[in-house]
Parts: C-alpha cells; sequence; structure tokens
C-alpha cells in the first residue's frame, strides 16, 4: 500500500503525529508492535499525566486513551502485534517491512516518523558484580509485573537509581505491600523529578541514599542480599559498604532512545541525546521526509512535550518546504533539540528543548541571531532531571546561536 506517511510506534509520539498529519489531509498508517495501542503509558496507572496539554491530572491510560479515541474518530489505518524489520529509501519515499503472525508486509510512504520509544538500561550495563540470580528487574519490567500482570515480583525491595520510574516503582511497590528498604543513588544528586522525590519517597517515608551504589548482588536461585557501598567523586565505591537483605533488586538507571530503524536508515546519532539531529519540525537534518519525535529523539520527562513535538512533525509532513537547515551553535546545555533550524522556514513559535549539565539557582539562556542578541529568557533552580523548554519568535538568515548561563 502507498501512504503519504508511515508512523513507526503507537506511543503518545506517534499517535499525535499520525493525529496531526491526518488533520491536514495525509493518508496515515501507524505501525505498533505490541498488541494495543498506547505505548508505554499502558503501564503508567499512576497520575500526572496532561497537566500542560489538558490542564487536568491523567494517568497514563486516561493520557493515552485520549490520543487513541482521537486515532479512531479520524479514521486512521493502524496495525498492531506488527514489528518493523526494515526500512530503506526508495524513490520519492521509503520501503517499511513489517512482520506480523498475518506474515510478511511491505508498504511504501512519502514520509516517515520514528516514534519508537526508548529503551531501558540494564543492570549488566552498570557494572554490578555477583551471581545472576531471579528477583533483578528493570523499573519498567517491574512496573508491567505490578500494573499489567497483577503479580508482586518481591516483598523486601532496594532500588537501585533514583529515575522517574524507580521512585515511582517505590511508591508502587509499597502500597502492593513490599518493603523499600531504599533508594540508592551513585550521584551527588537525584535523577528524577523533585515532585517524584517529594511525593514517592518523602510521603512514604522511603529513605533516599544519595553517593551511594549497589557493588554486588548474593543468591544463586533468588535473590537474598546486596552489598550497597558510598561512592567517591569518581564514582568508585569506597569501604567495604554494608550487605542488605532483600528478594528483589529494581534497577532504574536511565534511558536510552530506540533507533536501530534510524541506523538502518543511515543516520548517525546526537552522541549527547543518542536520537537523531532534527530541525525545529522534528525532520533529520540528513534525510528529507524522515522525522523522529517522542523518546525515541530524546529522553523526555514529561509526556506533554512528547505530544506538542509529535504535533509539529505530523503537520509538517503535510507540506512541501525548501530546506536550508543551519546547525544550531551551543554553549553552555548539556544538550539542545532541535540540532538545526531550517532559517527558510522558521514560523511563528520555534521551541527548543535544552538540559542544562549543572544545578543552578538562576541560569540565562541567549538566543543569537545571524551574531546578535535577539532574545534572552531567565530560568531559576534548573537542574539536569528537568527538561527546560524556551520558545520563541525570530528571525535568521545564516546563524543561530543559543547559550546557556549562570546568571548572577
Ligand atoms: C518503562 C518506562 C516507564 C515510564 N514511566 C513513566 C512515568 O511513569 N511517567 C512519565 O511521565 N513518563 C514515563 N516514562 C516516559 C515515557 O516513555 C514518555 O513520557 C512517553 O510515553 C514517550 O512516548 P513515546 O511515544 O515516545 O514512546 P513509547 O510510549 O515508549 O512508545 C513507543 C512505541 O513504539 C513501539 N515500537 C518500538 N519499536 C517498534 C518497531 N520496530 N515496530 C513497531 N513498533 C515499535 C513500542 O512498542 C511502543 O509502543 C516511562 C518510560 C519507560 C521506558
Amino acid at each position: 500500500m502507498n501512504y503519504g506517511v508511515i508512523v513507526i510506534g503507537g506511543g503518545p509520539a506517534g499517535l499525535k503525529a499520525a493525529c496531526s498529519a491526518a488533520e491536514k489531509g495525509l493518508k496515515v498508517l501507524i505501525i505498533e508492535r505490541e498488541a494495543r495501542l498506547g505505548g508505554i503509558l499502558k503501564q503508567c496507572v499512576h497520575d500526572g499525566f496532561g497537566v500542560i496539554r489538558f490542564g487536568e491530572k491523567l494517568t497514563g491510560p486516561e493520557y493515552a486513551y485520549r490520543d487513541v479515541s482521537e486515532v479512531k474518530r479520524l479514521g486512521i489505518e493502524y496495525l498492531t502485534g506488527t514489528f518493523v524489520t526494515d526500512i530503506y529509501a526508495k524513490e520519492g519515499g521509503y520501503v517499511v517491512e513489517t512482520t506480523s503472525a498475518k506474515g510478511l508486509r511491505s508498504d511504501f510512504s512519502e514520509k516517515i516518523v520514528l516514534a519508537t520509544g526508548c529503551r531501558e538500561r540494564t543492570p549488566r550495563q552498570v557494572n554490578i558484580h555477583g551471581t545472576r540470580p531471579a528477583g533483578v528487574l528493570t523499573a519498567g519490567a517491574c512496573q508491567n509485573f505490578v500494573n499489567l500482570k497483577g503479580l508482586l515480583p518481591g516483598k523486601r525491595v532496594v532500588i537501585l537509581g533514583s529515575g522517574d520510574i524507580g521512585l515511582i516503582m517505590a511508591r508502587r511497590l509499597t502500597l502492593e505491600g513490599a518493603k523499600v528498604i531504599g533508594v540508592y543513588e551513585a550521584k551527588p544528586s537525584p535523577s528524577g523529578l523533585q515532585r517524584n522525590i517529594r511525593q514517592c519517597l518523602d510521603d512514604f517515608g522511603i529513605p533516599l541514599h544519595l553517593q551511594t551504589t549497589v557493588t554486588d548482588v548474593y543468591g544463586q536461585k533468588r535473590v537474598e542480599a546486596v552489598r550497597v557501598s558510598r561512592v567517591d567523586e569518581a564514582m568508585n565505591p569506597v569501604g567495604e559498604g554494608e550487605i542488605v537483605e532483600c528478594d528483589l533488586l529494581v534497577v532504574s538507571v536511565g534511558l536510552i532512545p530506540e533507533n536501530e530503524l534510524a541506523e538502518k536508515l543511515g543516520l548517525t546519532l546526537d552522541p549527547a541525546t543518542k536520537g537523531i539531529a532534527v530541525d525545529q519540525y522534528m525532520m533529520s537534518a540528513e534525510k528529507e521526509g524522515v522525522y523522529a519525535v517522542g523518546n525515541a529523539l530524546h529522553v523526555h520527562d514529561l509526556v506533554d512535550y512528547v505530544s506538542e513535538g509529535a504535533a509539529l512533525a505530523g503537520e509538517d509532513a503535510a507540506r512541501d518546504r525548501k530546506r536550508n537547515p543551519v546547525k544550531v551553535d551551543v554553549s553552555g546545555p548539556a544538550y539542545v533539540v532541535p540540532q538545526y533550524i531550517d532559517v527558510s522556514a522558521i514560523g511563528e513559535k520555534t521551541v527548543f528543548y535544552l538540559r542544562s549539565p549543572r544545578e543552578m539557582a538562576r541560569a540565562k539562556l541567549m538566543l543569537y541571531a545571524d551574531g546578535e542578541l535577539v532574545a534572552e529568557k531567565r530560568f531559576r533552580n534548573v537542574k539536569p532531571p528537568e527538561m527546560i523548554r524556551a520558545s520563541f519568535k525570530f528571525t535568521a538568515e545564516d546563524s543561530v546561536t543559543l547559550r546557556l548561563e549562570e546568571d548572577v
């Protein structure tokens, strides 16, 4: 079949991009490998989603339901239980190969939206020594067991890493009757949002141990204990540490954008975001007609901004533009998305998403167009785990520069 745009991934990013493209008149196909649309939100049963986009606190499934309903209302075609195995460029567009219980299928599309989300870093990626017994899970796998399968994977729990999913699982496991002994974080400050520290740990009396990590796992068939040790500034364990008895170790040590399909298309990944480099409409700077949105582009902390960026991509897929992408010169932030600005198509507003490399009580973001300072924004309490969103109205012809500095 031929489509105007094929969206790969049926999470909130893919759903919003699909709806925006369909509203602009494109023939759209969504391809999702799981049995149902909704992405990771299906298992996020706590509330707090949609405050910015809808002005109300929704659960993950409620948030996803709104987009899925819109997909159905717009009559957008979608395939579930269908995995994209290959993608390649062919004159005028891209061929997408899939496999499902119905067999192999091949579709052609002028434009492609990569909305494949992210995956979790595994315990093996953080150098924990010892045996490999049952009872060591990533936070997402633990969330899946508890929220979708109704299973409690442990009763005495140690959580390694203070990422948002780990914090949320500390509260969830406590509510389900497990004893969460503590959350251990190697860095000097927590990796998750401040609101999650308050609502998931402080409100439940769960201790957070900073500059502490799990160095060893003990147990043959099942986890029996872990060794936790303090770490120095270079993150190396110091001293002998202590043994903590537990039957479940939950690891929440970061998310990595899922980009095998982008790599198949020959696109290079930005070393800072681990996603592709895009312009302000989320189109690849290297390959025309390929977009990346949501956590496949960079890991977001709020789904509302996932949907915001995806809407831009969907709308843009429906228009033809002559491109003149200029690389944004960046100084200060750990990363900035978009990495390029198509200066021939700067619209009403241009949104930048960035992260600070360190905590700052006050920060100043400055935007220069063609060498001239055109806008400044000030932020309070800037922290690496909390993404900064800055929207500007400006024009440029040759150069765009973004600087983030401490505002003294
Ligand atoms: C385990 C986990 C738990 C999370 N919990 C929270 C939370 O509690 N609160 C919060 O604010 N944020 C949470 N997040 C962040 C959350 O991922 C984002 O807010 C948002 O859901 C990202 O949307 P997305 O559409 O980019 O990705 P996802 O929601 O991950 O959707 C991507 C979709 O692409 C599909 N896909 C991938 N590859 C293929 C392929 N080759 N073929 C077909 N389909 C494919 C996947 O099956 C998936 O449905 C969590 C993330 C993870 C990984």
